[in-house]
């Protein structure tokens, strides 16, 4: 016979807090509280699986569990001294939920079930009769809310009809007879609405709540709550039966909730609040004021309300010890539930408790410098990415907001200002001192001034790798896409949504880690990089194997980068620095021109501001390495659009509008992701491997005379499918390399590799490696070219895949390690067959990504390389992984 069913209390229990997915998270924690011997009110936990048979088997209840119910029943009515329904003193249960991580409010509660109207009476008279018959009261109403269907607000409605009959403004002028008063009207509307009276017998009671309690787990609430938190349905839930103990029966009782610590600022001191003569909702529903547990917070709270140290010590003392010693024990910071009744002290909970990052690093380094726990569990202990929310400005939660539409959370942290609509409007008001948020359907290169400016980007369409997404990841700053409701109409300035017209100059906040946008300024917390951060990046550092590097073009990236730690440049996109005013027009010369010589001009005017860059990169990273990917622009991206521009580049290269305007359209590709990009172009156009190797040769030579340190530039070929196109452009670069090399007395050493990107690369590896002194995976193509899905407009239905449940994340951003990487796991031992120590990186969006980073562990690479705002979650993320492996080998 499956045991079902697993007691608590007096001392010992069945359970423990190892049986978490069996007996849920507050069942086991409730077992374990009993078995220190900790006072908890004795009861039994049904298990979850009970719960899962009981779906398996249209909804019954599972053979042997009503025998086992009762044999539980008996065990604690013997502890208690008390009957269920019975005289002189009748047990009262509480009947909840629990499932394996906690659902907060998602699922039912039955609290005071054995109330019946004989047993209201013995309570009456071995209690207070005031209390008695409100405890029934609540009973009636919360069980034929819960269980028989009767709406709560129409108990609440009798409720006031009579305080208002006799003057009253609160429930608790009402008197016990005044209760037995509402009791009659209360059972009255359930046999109005029930067809059935309510029930008197506590075994009904009882079954009649666990059911509920199992049904609650398929209401629209916890199904949504579990999409939400990724909580498969699966798990089910457990149900605890427990004896009520009362916080409501005097000025000797009351309830409170405790945090061994701070949760939100970490500091090592108990934090709580309780309420006297009172039961547990009354704490949560906030009508009363709660008082502070200890002196010391009610005196920095300058509250005249004294605190539990000093109305209760007794019981204070009692609690400080659990409290301690359950931290001790679950050796993490508890969250805490007890309630004193009649000068007893009951703990009714104790779970790992909720906190905030700044809580997560101070708690992690503080147990971890107390010997509680190691450096390496403090370094398991953050989540990698709630790392975002110290790096950037964040919305103060108690600050009020008005959400006006969602969309994507491209890009961490929060801004507001006035709405501007072109980039060029962003600029000019931003020199003016306006801070703007710039809203477009979409971005594109030539926006890129305007996002420098602006505060934050909004657009109305595109996904998590769209321009707007990763080029505002890069500069870390805030940015919403693809918010659909959004009704932008540019040209008229204004955008609509819900009904509503926004103007330009109107403000409003957007929050790129949830996706928000809000009306008007909400106020803001700045990023504040603390000691234990860096105590907790030290030691991540200490664990972790792979690199971490960024993405970055420019010197300020790049010192954000170092400022956070990163280890060298692993993919500078050079096209990127050419989004500027004064070399867009340069960089479309070079790509409409008609001939190599107008190519050659063009490709004149770029090299200075190349090798400008350059050398500005090698130097602030001096001393580590920097990849630069040769030229890799999708063309579409760059070609002059609309009158102004087509005008502005033919004067600038002296031919007729009508003429460029022909060339435009001959330039135009119907897949231009999959067009003359990268390797292609350069093998189209090789004086560009000539100018951009130049520049980066030039560029190194003149850091390193600087700097007296020397720079070993890494070249890397983009796009590359077959040995013979990387090996076509190694020529050109080896070539000018040479000349460079040849023209001066300081030499440069410098690799060549290429990118990953490509599925025929990926098989073709082992021959790609003969020339090739590194590879990085470009994961953002290699993903788009392994389904056959382009990276521009998969959000438009890469979202209904995750809703009907075809795929769990999105691959842009999660990297589908099925299939994309299984090309990379087999261009990984391919290559190394050639050169077994061949450098292997990522620099697709992944390698900012937790998940996708532990992936990379296991692959081998040697390091990943990500925005640099995302650097401090990839080295955690890297610690974790390393330490995970180490765990489970
Ligand atoms: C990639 O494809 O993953 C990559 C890093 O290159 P890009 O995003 O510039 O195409
Ligand atoms: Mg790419």
């Amino acid at each position: 016979m499956t045991k079902w069913v697993y007691s608590f209390g007096g001392g010992s229990a069945e359970g423990s807090r190892d049986m978490r997915n069996l007996l849920g998270g507050k069942g086991a924690n409730l077992a374990e509280m009993a078995n220190l011997g900790l006072p908890v009110p004795p009861g039994f936990t049904i298990s979850t699986e009970a719960c899962n048979w009981f779906y398996a088997n249209g909804r019954q209840m599972p053979e042997g569990l009503h025998e086992q119910v009762a044999e539980a029943l008996a065990k604690l009515e013997k502890l208690q001294g008390k009957t269920l329904g019975g005289a002189p003193m009748p047990l009262l249960l509480s009947v909840r939920s629990g499932a394996r991580s906690s659902m907060p409010g998602m699922m039912d509660t039955v609290l005071n079930l054995g109330l019946n109207d004989e047993s209201v009476q013995a309570l009456a008279e071995s209690a207070d009769p005031r209390f008695a018959y409100d405890s029934y009261r609540r009973f009636i109403q919360m069980y034929s809310d819960v269980v028989l269907g009767v709406e709560h607000h129409d108990f609440e409605a009798i409720l006031e009809q009579e305080r208002e009959a006799r003057g009253f403004e609160t429930d608790t002028q009402l008197s016990a007879e005044d209760w037995q008063v509402v009791i009659e009207r209360f059972k009255a509307l359930v046999i109005e609405v029930n067809e059935g009276p309510f029930p008197q017998d506590p075994q009904d009671q009882l079954w009649g709540a666990i059911s509920a309690v199992f049904s609650s787990w398929m209401n629209n609430r916890a199904i949504t709550y579990r999409k939400l938190h990724d909580i498969p349905e699966s798990w089910g839930t457990a149900v605890n039966v427990q004896a009520m103990v009362f916080g409501n029966m005097g000025d000797t009782s009351a309830t409170g909730v405790a945090f061994t610590r701070d949760p939100s600022t970490g500091e090592k001191a108990l934090y709580g609040e309780f309420l006297v003569n009172a039961q547990g909702e009354d704490v949560v529903a906030g009508i009363r004021t709660p008082q502070y547990l200890t002196e010391k917070a009610r005196v920095q709270a300058g509250s005249d309300a004294p605190s539990l140290e000093t109305l209760m010590p007794e019981s204070f003392k009692e609690f400080c010890a659990h409290a301690d010693r359950l931290e001790r024990h679950y050796r993490d910071m508890q969250d805490m539930e007890f309630t004193i009744e009649r000068g007893t002290l009951w703990m009714l909970q104790t779970r790992n408790g909720k906190r905030t990052t700044h809580a997560a690093l101070k708690i992690a380094t503080g147990m971890a410098e107390e010997g509680l726990i190691t450096q390496e569990e403090a370094v398991m202990r953050i989540e990698p990415t709630s790392l975002d929310q110290l790096l950037h400005p964040t919305l103060d939660p108690k600050a009020e907001r008005n959400v006006i539409a969602r969309g994507l959370p491209a890009s961490p942290g929060a801004a507001s200002g006035e709405i501007v609509f072109t980039p060029d409007k962003a600029d000019l008001l931003t020199k003016e001192g306006h801070q703007v948020i710039l809203v477009r359907m979409e971005t594109s290169p030539e926006d890129i001034q305007g996002m420098v400016s602006s505060r934050g980007i909004l657009t109305s369409r595109g996904g998590m790798t769209s321009h707007a997404a990763v080029v505002a990841r890069g500069m870390g700053k805030p940015c919403v896409c693809g918010a659909g409701s959004l009704k932008i109409d540019h040209k008229a300035g204004t955008m609509m949504v819900l009904g509503k017209v926004y103007k330009e100059g109107d403000v409003i906040t957007i929050d790129g880690s949830t996706g928000e946008v809000m009306e008007g300024a909400v106020a803001m917390l700045q990023p504040e990089v603390s000691g234990d951060f860096a105590t907790l990046m030290k030691w991540a550092d200490q664990a972790r194997r792979l690199g971490v590097r960024a993405n970055a073009e420019t010197p300020e990236d790049a010192r954000a980068a170092r400022d956070f730690g990163a280890e060298g440049i692993g993919l500078c996109r050079t096209e990127h620095t050419f989004f500027q005013d004064d070399r867009i027009i340069a960089m479309r010369e070079m790509i409409v021109a008609e001939d190599r010589e107008a190519r050659r001009a063009a490709l004149a005017k770029l090299l200075p501001l190349q090798r400008h860059d350059f050398f500005e990169l090698f130097k602030t990273m001096r001393g580590l390495p920097v990849t630069i990917r040769l030229l890799d622009p999708p063309l579409h991206e760059f070609l002059p659009k609309g009158e102004k521009e087509i005008e502005e580049v033919a004067a600038a290269i002296g031919t007729e509008p009508s003429r460029l305007r022909e060339r435009i359209i001959e330039l135009t590709e119907a897949n231009p992701m999959l067009g003359s990009r990268g390797c292609r172009l350069l093998l189209l156009h090789p004086e560009i491997t000539e100018m951009q190797t130049r520049a980066i040769l030039e560029a190194a030579r003149d850091a390193a005379h600087q700097t007296g340190e020397p720079v070993i530039p890494e070249i890397m070929v983009p796009l590359v499918g077959m040995l013979p196109e990387l090996d076509k452009v190694k020529e050109v670069i080896d070539r000018t390399a040479e000349e460079v090399n040849a023209s001066s007395e300081i030499k440069i050493t410098y690799t060549v590799g290429t990118m990953i990107e490509l599925p025929r690369a990926a098989i073709r590896a082992r021959e790609i490696a003969q020339s090739a002194q590194f590879f990085s995976f470009g994961t953002n193509d290699l993903t788009q070219t392994t389904y056959g899905i382009s990276r521009d407009d998969a959000a438009s239905f890469l979202g209904h895949y995750q809703e009907i449940g075809l795929i769990e994340k999105d691959p842009f951003i999660t990297l589908d390690t099925e299939g994309v990487g299984a090309l990379i796991a087999l261009a990984v031992k391919e290559g190394r067959v050639t050169k077994p120590d061949l450098k292997l990186g990522i620099c697709g969006e992944h390698g900012g990504d937790p998940a996708s980073i532990r992936f990379c562990e296991e692959a081998g690479l040697d390091y990943v390389s990500c925005s640099p705002y995302r650097v401090p979650v990839a080295r955690l993320a890297a610690a974790q992984a390393a330490l995970g492996k180490k765990a489970t080998s």
